[in-house]
């Protein structure tokens, strides 16, 4: 099939490798100036892969969605040319003394909405100790044994140079105004495709009802800091989390304000997110801040995501906090759609002799309402 995909966030790269993958001719479109411009939220991302944590502010659809991507993603990344830095040796809570009573009140909930298997469990000192000793603050720890983390910059780089050596072709400069069945429209006009997604993220408006979360992290440089797996501070104000990464890197995020504002990291943001992730690691006091970055998380009004298909036509949006954890799942899920459609089609042509020979792209507008 030939597929347009506008955008070329997370989910337009993921999506135009696996459609590449399957057979599809792929073209992208995306309004940043270059491939490696980072105005997706996918490069600001921190990149946990988080299904039990992200509990405390989403249901069972997302968990789902996450335990099928953490399965989904060994495989994608053993097919991308170059490494993601993926990591999957679990993730811990964290808790001050003091600040036990709003830190239980999470580990409950989690307790509660995590299936048999997945709960939070408790941590001695001394096994936190093996686990992760530059973690000495806190009072409390549970390990979250099936989360992990993803390098964001390197996957997000490795998804598009890996499909556009698989032939997709991505055009960068180029704004959709408008995202219809079989058809974008570009700044030249019109293209029509078999098949269309829509994935723009906060610039889907006014198609979808998105808003922009704004969000800020920090990259630390601490040489010969031991950091093995993502670390969240349960903390009555603030959600805070470390990230290590390659290359003595920690990254720590994220703040979570009701605002489109993309312009660089408040004070408040630094002082707060900062001093927070001294207090667990008291080692950071040495580390360089290397680089801040702010972005916004394409959510809709009931922050959960949603993916819209019709004939021709396929819109996923309202990824939110979760984007790097469910996108796997998302785009199987709609590469399935079209794969069951193409079947549907195929069967159809082999019944109907009349359609003998006819391309999927006649079929399937034969099949647009
Ligand atoms: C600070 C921060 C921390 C985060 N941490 C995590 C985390 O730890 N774990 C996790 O799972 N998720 C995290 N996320 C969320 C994750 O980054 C998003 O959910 C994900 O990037 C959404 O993917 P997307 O492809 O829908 O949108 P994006 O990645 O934002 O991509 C949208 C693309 O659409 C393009 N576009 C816009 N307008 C148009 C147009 N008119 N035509 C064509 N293209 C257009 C944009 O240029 C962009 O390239 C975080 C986000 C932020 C900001």
């Amino acid at each position: 099939m030939k597929i347009g995909i506008a955008g070329a966030g997370l989910l337009g790269r993921l999506l135009a490798f696996e459609a590449a993958r399957a057979g599809h001719e792929v073209d992208v479109f995306d309004p940043a100036p270059g491939v490696d411009a980072h105005v997706a939220a996918g490069w600001t991302a921190a990149g946990m892969l988080s299904p039990v944590a992200e509990l405390e502010c989403a249901g069972s659809e997302v968990f789902d969605l996450g335990l099928r991507s953490l399965a989904l993603w060994p495989r994608i990344a053993a097919a991308l040319d170059t490494p993601v830095g993926l990591r999957q040796d679990g993730s811990l809570l964290l808790a001050h003394r003091g600040d036990e009573g709003s830190a239980h009140r999470v580990v409950d909930l989690l307790k509660a909405k995590a299936p048999d298997g997945y709960a939070p469990a408790a941590l001695t000192p001394a096994v936190l100790r093996e686990l992760e000793p530059a973690v000495q603050g806190p009072s409390q720890a549970w390990l979250l044994p099936c989360e992990g983390s993803i390098h964001t910059v390197q996957a997000m780089a490795a998804l598009t140079d890996s499909a556009a050596a698989r032939g997709v072709r991505f055009h960068w400069g180029t704004p959709v105004a408008q995202v219809d069945a079989g058809e974008l429209l570009l700044p030249k006009g019109p293209q029509r495709f078999d098949w269309v997604f829509d994935v723009r993220g906060t610039g889907a408006r006014p198609q979808m009802p998105v808003r922009g979360v704004r969000g800020e992290i920090f990259w630390l440089h601490a040489p010969g800091l031991q950091l093995r797996r993502p670390l969240r501070l349960l903390h009555p104000r603030h959600r805070v989390y470390l990230v290590p990464r390659e290359g003595d890197i920690v990254i720590v995020g994220a703040s979570e304000i009701e605002s489109e504002d993309r312009s660089p990291v408040s004070l408040r943001s630094t002082v707060e997110l900062l001093a927070a992730a001294h207090s667990i690691v008291p080692e950071l006091a040495e580390a360089r801040i290397v680089h801040s970055e702010s972005n916004l998380r394409p959510a809709l009004p009931d922050n959960l995501p949603r993916v819209e298909t019709q004939a021709g036509m396929t819109r996923i949006n309202g990824l939110f906090r979760h984007g790097w954890l469910i996108a796997p799942a998302l785009v199987e899920d709609a590469l399935e759609a079209l794969d069951s459609r193409l079947r549907g089609n195929d069967e159809k042509e082999r019944s109907s002799p009349r359609r003998r020979g006819f391309s999927a792209s006649v079929l399937l507008d034969a099949a647009t309402p």
